[in-house]
């Protein structure tokens, strides 16, 4: 075995094709009316996302061609490096092996632009003048605004409230793109007011700002909509990560015992572990599939799965997908990504299914976790993608324990250094633990509608 720590791939080695989970990893349960109950087809899906886009979303091909101009713009940061965390293993001196796939080096510093960049691309081909999104920590808009840029589009951006206070410089970096962000509920939408009628005091909600998002989308059909998660298109492009990947592994001479990904929306875990699951599926090595989700809002370890909106107005269709409900609220903790109620079909069902485990982990340990990485690795992460860390590091302490070797790999998504807020308060000894009390569990899904058909 080499004792490199940097396993980086060429530019040959960038995926010329998505790979599509819907073709084989999981498969989806229709996309449903709220009001008629049924399915809701490729006519009813073009308001709001471009006809190429559609075709992805339901599409059970296993490939999509990535177009030449998008993989011109991925040649800018793919293929990104995988490490072998070699320090990280020394302190906790176990007989693991740590792998990790950094998303951080794409322009905004996250794996998001892997979707953006396409979703820009054919909304620009669609005609479109304009983009509109919500985004949670800042990061989705971040890399719409890149993408907008990129392609001439105007970019708006709905922010959460409570991100928008914590990371003051995200919006100042969407704005340096060129990009508006305004903060959410606002007055703007109709939506957004009546959100704030119900609570002046709303923190803001990521199916919140997606439904002021939305509903502005709806009403000039000059802008664009662009999903930063969950959708089975957005999964699909997240799988460059996973792809590149795989070849990194071979050139380690290793296999993964488990991939681990932080979820939120559950994108950029999709996109690093499916590719890994088919590859078994296709008579490869087992691997096991761990999704880290924070105690503050634990949509697969204490949601429900049933048929939900993906916004707190309900203005999208219904998903079959675990969720806490679309107006659950979940208390404001740093890791901002990773504030949905609801989870990408996809990843639903794998944990449904039982390809994949979830754990749910607190906001302190994650941070811990994330101060050793720093001081071993030397990379400051994103809030959201301590909770990989956390996990990896449970994984090699329990390989420890048990006195055998594991090879780990996490994705870690993205770099904190607009996060340095969330630190300051960790090193102050303020950064407080999230309470989540059963009673918001229970009202969140008590707001999960009636079901119609499952
Ligand atoms: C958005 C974001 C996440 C959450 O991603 P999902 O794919 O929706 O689970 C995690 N980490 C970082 C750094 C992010 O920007």
């Amino acid at each position: 075995m080499s004792d490199r720590v940097k396993y980086e791939l060429s530019e040959k080695d960038i995926p010329t094709t998505w790979w599509n989970p819907a073709a084989d990893v999981a498969s989806v349960a229709p996309i449903l009316d709220p009001k008629s109950g049924r399915e809701v087809g490729f006519d009813e899906l073009t308001r709001s996302m471009p006809e190429a886009l559609v075709r992805q979303e339901l599409s059970t091909d296993r490939e999509f061609e990535i177009p030449d101009e998008v993989r011109e713009i991925y040649r800018q940061w793919r293929p990104t490096p995988l490490f072998r965390a070699r320090r990280l293993e020394k302190a906790l001196d176990t007989p693991a092996h740590i792998y990790y796939k950094y998303e951080g080096v794409a322009p905004t510093g996250s794996f998001k632009p892997n979707t953006a960049v396409p979703q820009a691309y054919y909304n620009k081909l669609a005609g479109k003048r304009g983009l509109i999104v919500e985004t949670g920590a800042g990061q989705w808009g971040c890399a719409v605004a890149f993408a907008g840029a990129l392609f001439g589009l105007d970019v708006q951006v709905f922010m959460v409230r409570v991100s928008y206070q914590q990371k003051p410089y995200r919006r100042a970096l969407m704005e340096t793109f060129g990009a508006e962000c305004i903060p959410s509920p606002s007055t703007r939408t109709a939506a957004g007011r009546s959100i704030l009628a119900e609570n002046p005091d709303h923190p803001g909600s990521l199916g919140a700002a997606k439904s002021e998002a939305l509903q502005m989308a709806y009403a000039d059909p000059t802008l664009g909509y662009a999903r930063g998660s969950a959708l089975n298109h957005v999964c699909a492009h997240q799988s460059v990560i996973g792809q590149e990947a795989i070849q990194q592994m071979e050139l380690a001479g290793e296999h993964p015992d488990v991939v681990i990904g932080c979820s939120g929306g559950g994108s950029n875990l999709a996109g690093l572990a499916f590719p890994f699951l088919r590859q078994a599926r296709s008579g490869g090595p087992a691997v096991r599939l761990l999704a880290a989700e924070p105690a503050a809002c634990p949509t697969l370890t204490r949601g429900r799965i049933a048929y939900d909106y993906a916004d707190t107005m309900g203005l999208t269709p219904l998903f079959r997908m675990h969720t806490l409900g679309h107006k659950f609220v979940p208390p404001p903790v740093h890791a901002g990504g990773l504030r949905a109620h609801n989870i990408a079909p996809l990843i639903s069902r794998a944990v449904e299914d039982g390809q994949m485990e979830a754990i749910a982990l607190r906001q302190v340990e994650c941070f811990e976790a994330g101060m050793l990485f720093t001081r071993t690795e030397g990379i400051l992460p994103a809030p959201e993608s301590t909770h990989a860390i956390r996990a990896a590091i449970d994984e090699a302490l329990a390989a420890k324990a048990e006195g055998r070797g594991r090879t780990i790999l996490f994705g870690l998504s993205g770099h904190g250094n607009f996060d340095l807020a969330a630190y300051d308060a960790y090193l102050a000894g303020t950064l407080a633990d999230d309470s989540l009390d059963d009673e918001a569990v229970a009202r969140g899904l008590a707001s999960i509608p009636e079901p119609i058909a499952v």
